[in-house]
């Protein structure tokens, strides 16, 4: 099996503030989560190898998207590092034959999901396809299921694993933390999370026959809730989308990989709408 590991930082043991999480931030826990989020990947990366998988690559999904220790991996991981990449969290994934996510969190709005957001959050306020209201990780896995690919693993907090098993329920959760609000969770120890993420992993990849790729019927709608009037405003000027509410932005097309390129143009549109002039 050829591995796919997407890798989130949000869904990581611990983690419950932007503080610790982003690199930017003045005097942040960032260089102690890095490598939490580091270590979870390992984790993942042995529970694999151990079930069977081959070939891994490994695609950095959080923010700058170059936060992993790279020498800290072992032998044989590619990775995927930096943004604006098409598509995104599940870049280069076509000819990968299972993907995990690791570190995931609930889509915007979500009660009980720490630090939940969808992509970005000063744009996107709710982003739904065929009517099913998406998180990140049902926006990526109808991606990937495209391209024949299931989803195998996703780990995080409670809300977040229970919430794509509902739609995905082939997929095995590995729950590190139990988010209390937004910005508090009661969490396994770090240790204790890379355990339980290094034995579903394994669990994930012996079970991959039972795993099946994710996809919307077709015809695709996306519809966009964004959070500022300018930033609809913006995103109705891309060729293919609809003005269909104050706030509210819509795209159709048979092919998913459209679809989900036209919701990457759309928050990176709307983003520089509301930039600071
Ligand atoms: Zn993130």
């Amino acid at each position: 099996m050829n591995l796919y590991i997407s890798a989130d930082m949000e869904g990581v043991a611990g983690v419950c503030s932007w503080h610790q999480i982003n690199a930017r931030t003045p005097n942040s826990d960032y260089a102690l989560y890095r490598r939490f989020f580091t270590e979870e990947i390992l984790a993942a990366i042995a529970g694999a190898r151990a079930g069977g998988a081959g070939d891994i690559l490994l695609n950095d999904s959080h923010g700058p998207m170059r936060n992993v220790i790279l020498d800290d991996l072992p032998d044989g991981v590619r990775v995927i590092f930096g943004n604006r990449k098409p598509f995104s969290m599940v870049q280069d994934a076509e000819r990968s034959s299972g993907a995990f996510f690791v570190g995931y969190h609930g889509a915007v709005g979500e009660p009980n999901a720490a630090l939940c957001h969808t992509y970005t959050p000063s744009v996107i306020y709710e982003a739904r396809v065929n009517g099913i209201v998406c998180s990140e990780a049902t926006l990526n896995a109808a991606l990937l299921g495209q391209w024949g690919v299931p989803v195998l693993l996703i780990t995080g907090d409670r809300t977040t694993v229970e919430g794509v098993q509902q739609t995905l329920p082939w997929v095995v959760g590995a729950v590190v933390k139990e988010s209390i609000g937004q910005s508090c969770v009661n969490s396994l120890h770090p240790r204790a999370a890379q355990a339980v993420i290094q034995e579903a992993a394994s669990q994930a990849v012996r079970l991959a026959a039972h795993a099946k790729p994710f996809v919307f019927t077709v015809p695709i709608e996306l519809q966009i809730d964004v959070a500022a009037v300018e930033q609809a405003d913006f995103i109705a000027l891309i060729p293919g989308f609809a003005r269909i509410g104050r706030r509210t932005v819509r795209f159709i097309h048979d092919d998913y990989a459209v679809v989900f390129k036209a919701f990457v143009a759309a928050f990176r549109l709307g983003a520089a709408a509301t930039a600071p002039g």
